[in-house]
């Protein structure tokens, strides 16, 4: 029986209460020498540690440099909003400037070179020792070691170079640096490169024949993960502000033109179009749907008398389409006019509307300053789009005439006069009226009424035909539109004709626009992403969208 255990603990096996040999003589000797080199690495830090104190605080420049918060920063003389205010900035001025290191390396201990970038525009900033407020070696390797893509306050003074600094857009500009405070570092791995994102997206990922295994830019895929980091290059920068310039001319054009913008709802409280397509949401105790169009609302309000309406919003669509076209969520131009005698009013006005906003984009200083940002870039279409001269109308055919053009260039179109053009027929479509009309931009009238929604407006003239029209870049959809229905008894009709079940409760309120009198009216729907998109000439929809969402894409 083994002796009762301390406390009434187990008791410890033999080896653990020292019964086992001693260490021996070898293991001894390799623990001293750990000893000794942890001791020597400890001396060696410490005099490191000490070395560093001494040059702090023999650093006569240490209130020059490093991380803003905390910092007694020197006062600001002027601060230059962007960098390219500089261009107008006289020699040997002093100036602050905001921006990222877009490179940083030494040159021996006295001297670094750093690059800023805001956007487009880069500067060399020259980090040199000595000077009027006396920097430091110190402040150089600093300077030097600020991880890319920080964002940094420099100030400096304003010099011309001795020779042109090529690799920067300001080339005949250089900072004399005077101090430089890190607003907000940057981490040192970067999942991405924002030099990789210069030229267009490599295709290497995208298995298709077009794949390029050499390229060595990002592919789509890695920008899109890295969304923060991409668009700080410049051309990918370029294609958001253009995006905005595309908003602003609408909108101008539009508010010129006496239409009201309106803010339509984007939820609803039923799936007006059957269910398929729509996103559905919790919304408290029961379900609501994301808007598939603002379609019903314009028309509630050309009802509600607010007059010709425009908006710009959201557009979702359920639809699991993995196209280079086609996103979960779009942006809409969206807009919805009054007609005193014929659609053609409509349809006219979105022509106007589409050479308007496509001569602003070719002619407007932002906008050809942005479109050559990108064309350099490496997008040999961004600004090569033609458009009929000013005074010229937009070239419009019917839907009969785009499919008897498609058929004498060979195309198998079928017997059935009322099928639609499928998606390759439109893009030859759009290669045959380039050649024929010179123009990128053209619109096709007259769909077949079973083409069209419930509530497209037949033709008058032709009952199998309706008032409606698209509109094409490049040979692209880039807008459908039509003249709506007024009369409810029509209405009603045509949605037991296609279906469409009158009594379900997200007709209800659509309905309502009916029954207290309505103007004839007609309107449309353009898709900006695809404006953009196609006017740039980009491949993928994705490079023309800030957070794209797509069936297998929900972030960032
Ligand atoms: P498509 O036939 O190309 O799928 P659609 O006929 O469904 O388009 P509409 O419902 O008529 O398109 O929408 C009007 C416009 O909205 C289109 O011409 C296009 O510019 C844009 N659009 C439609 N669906 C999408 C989408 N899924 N992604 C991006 N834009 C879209």
């Amino acid at each position: 029986m083994s002796a009762p255990s301390d406390e009434g603990l187990p008791s410890r096996p033999k080896e653990e209460a020292g019964e086992e040999k001693g260490p021996s003589k070898s293991a001894l000797k390799k623990a001293q020498k750990d000893r000794e080199k942890a001791e020597k690495l400890a001396k060696r830090l410490a005099l490191e540690e000490e070395q560093r104190m001494k040059a702090e605080a023999s650093d006569t420049a240490k209130h020059l440099y490093g991380p803003l918060s905390g910092q007694s920063a020197r006062p600001v003389k002027k601060f230059c909003k962007s960098l390219q205010d500089l261009e107008s900035v006289a020699e040997d001025e002093e100036v602050t400037v905001q921006a990222r290191i877009y490179n940083a390396r030494a040159q021996g201990a006295k001297l670094a070179f750093l690059v800023l970038r805001e956007q487009e525009h880069t500067i060399q900033v020259v980090v040199a020792e000595g000077g009027a407020h006396g920097i430091s070696r110190q402040m150089i390797k600093y300077c030097a070691g600020v991880n890319t893509e920080s964002f940094v306050r420099v100030t400096g003074l304003v010099k011309a170079p001795k020779d042109p600094v090529h690799s920067t857009s300001l080339s005949n500009q250089e900072l004399h640096l005077e101090s430089l405070y890190v607003v907000s570092p940057a981490e040192e791995q970067l999942p991405l490169q924002v030099k990789d994102c210069i030229k267009p997206p490599s295709t290497r990922e995208e298995g298709e024949g077009e794949a390029d295994t050499n390229d060595p830019n990002a592919t789509l895929k890695t920008r899109l993960d890295n969304k923060i980091l991409a668009t700080r290059a410049p051309a990918t920068n370029a294609i958001f502000q253009l995006q905005s310039e595309i908003c602003t001319i609408y909108s101008q054009y539009m508010l010129s033109h006496g239409f009201t913008m309106i803010q339509p709802s984007y939820l609803a409280g039923a799936a007006t179009e059957g269910g398929s397509g729509v996103f559905e949401v919790t919304y408290f105790e029961r379900k609501a749907y994301l808007t598939q169009s603002p379609q019903f609302f314009k028309q509630m309000a050309i009802a509600g008398d607010i007059g010709p309406v425009f908006s710009i919003g959201p557009v979702f669509r359920a639809e699991n389409s993995n196209t280079k076209r086609h996103l979960t969520e779009f942006t809409g131009l969206d807009y919805e006019m009054p007609i005193q005698e014929h659609y053609h009013e409509v349809l006219s006005f979105g022509e106007d509307l589409m050479l308007h906003l496509i001569r602003q984009l070719l002619s407007r200083p932002k906008s050809k300053h942005l479109t050559s940002i990108i064309r350099d870039a490496g997008y040999p279409d961004a600004g090569n789009f033609q458009v009929p001269p000013e005074g010229t109308k937009a070239t419009r055919i019917t839907f009969q005439e785009a499919k008897t053009l498609l058929k004498d260039s060979g195309f198998d179109i079928g017997t059935d006069p009322h099928a639609d053009i499928d998606t390759a027929q439109e893009k030859a479509l759009g290669d045959l009226i380039k050649q024929k009309y010179n123009t990128d931009f053209f619109t096709i009238d007259q769909y077949p009424l079973s083409l069209r929604p419930f509530y497209t407006h037949p033709s008058p003239s032709n009952p199998e035909l309706s008032n409606s029209y698209d509109f094409f870049m490049r040979g692209q959809e880039i807008m459908s539109g039509a003249q709506r229905i007024h009369e409810l008894p029509m209405l009603k009709e045509m949605m037991k004709a296609k279906g469409v079940n009158p009594v379900d409760p997200g007709f209800k309120d659509y309905e309502e626009a009916f029954r207290y009198g309505c103007p004839m009216h007609g309107g449309g729907g353009l898709g900006l992403n695809r404006i953009l998109q196609f006017f740039l000439g980009l491949n993928n929809i994705r490079e023309a969208t800030l957070f794209p969402r797509d069936p297998v894409r929900l972030g960032p």
